[in-house]
């Protein structure tokens, strides 16, 4: 299949990279030529806009960073729209707010082109692994078509309903992310602040109801004071952003959102918005004067 991908960023770029290991002919464009170039000594075929990928392709997927990025993309001047032919498929891939890809949908449309909401989950590590969770809005008839292409990227692809769907999915994963963080953060500045080695006290409570994916993947960075990204604080606000702004357009009250948004900015004001979204603990830290990292109180003393 001729596949057209446009942002080649952390995510896109291993994504795309997965498409041509499994034969696909692929036509790239992103505005930055080094992460093209890299695309191209892969396999791909340089595209010079998104215009001219879409003219060179049946289905173009965009992985971009969010909702402005997507509609100028798509619908901007030498966009995918300028190109597409009546019957070509959209699938954005970005996390964006599902208000907006209603309306680009509904843009797109109007000329005949049908369009996919499949943002992802997992990070760079999976996209490398081609081992993605992807969530998917759209007409369930173009879902069983692309399913087999989108899991040449994924370890599961899940149809969720109609346009806009994949990003409510996804803004719940990143509303759970957000608030277990903060909730593990908390739990282990107590520790701390009462005396107890936080990293023991993370190994006694790992194995049971408190126990989380995110607990094992982010204390440990806390407790080894690692906070490479990963995901970065400046994308999760970006999401907590959309978030709210979709809760809030249908009277869906997300208060702990609304606190973790606030917790964010904070740690951006103090300079670690490039940092992994583990640095929340940072916040916990400042207030409460202490820092969460292995050994007790009084061993520091
Ligand atoms: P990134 O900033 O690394 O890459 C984005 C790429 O898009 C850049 O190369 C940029 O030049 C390109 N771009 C932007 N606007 C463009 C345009 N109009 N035309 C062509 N290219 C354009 O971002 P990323 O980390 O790859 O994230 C992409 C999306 O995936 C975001 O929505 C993000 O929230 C989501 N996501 C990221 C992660 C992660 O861990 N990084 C995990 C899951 C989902």
């Amino acid at each position: 299949m001729k596949i057209g991908f446009i942002g080649l960023g952390i995510m896109g770029s291993p994504m795309a990279k997965n498409l041509v290991n499994a034969g696909h002919e692929l036509v790239v464009y992103d505005h930055n030529k080094e992460a093209v170039a890299d695309l191209v000594s892969w396999g791909a075929v340089q595209g010079e806009s998104g215009k001219d990928v879409a003219l060179q392709s049946e289905v173009v997927i965009t992985m971009v960073p969010n909702s402005p990025h997507v509609r100028a993309a798509v619908l901007g001047e030498n966009g995918v729209s300028e190109g597409a032919k009546p019957g070509t498929v959209l699938i954005d891939m970005s996390s964006i707010d599902p208000t907006e890809s209603k309306v680009i949908g509904a843009e797109l449309e109007k000329l005949g082109i049908d369009m996919l909401d499949a943002p992802v989950s997992g990070g760079e590590p999976k996209a490398i692994d081609g081992t993605l969770s992807v969530m998917v809005g759209g007409k369930k008839e173009l879902f069983d078509k692309f399913y087999d292409m989108l899991m040449l990227m994924a370890g599961s692809v899940v149809y969720v309903g109609e346009l806009g769907s994949g990003n409510v999915a996804k803004l719940a994963n990143q509303i759970v992310v957000a608030v277990n963080i903060a909730a593990v953060s908390e739990a282990l500045t107590f520790a701390k602040k009462a005396g107890t080695d936080p990293e023991l006290v993370y190994q006694a409570i790992r194995g049971g109801l408190a126990g989380s994916t995110v607990m094992d993947a982010k204390a440990p960075m806390m407790l080894g004071r690692n906070f490479n990204p990963g995901f970065r604080i400046e994308l999760h606000i970006k999401d907590l952003n959309n978030a709210l702004n979709a809760a809030h357009a249908i009277s869906s009250p997300v208060p702990l959102t609304g606190q973790l948004m606030e917790i964010m900015q904070g740690l951006k004001a103090d300079g670690f918005e490039k940092e992994d979204h583990s640095s929340i603990v940072k916040y916990y830290e400042k207030i409460a004067n202490t820092m969460v990292k292995s050994g007790t109180v009084m061993e520091e003393k």
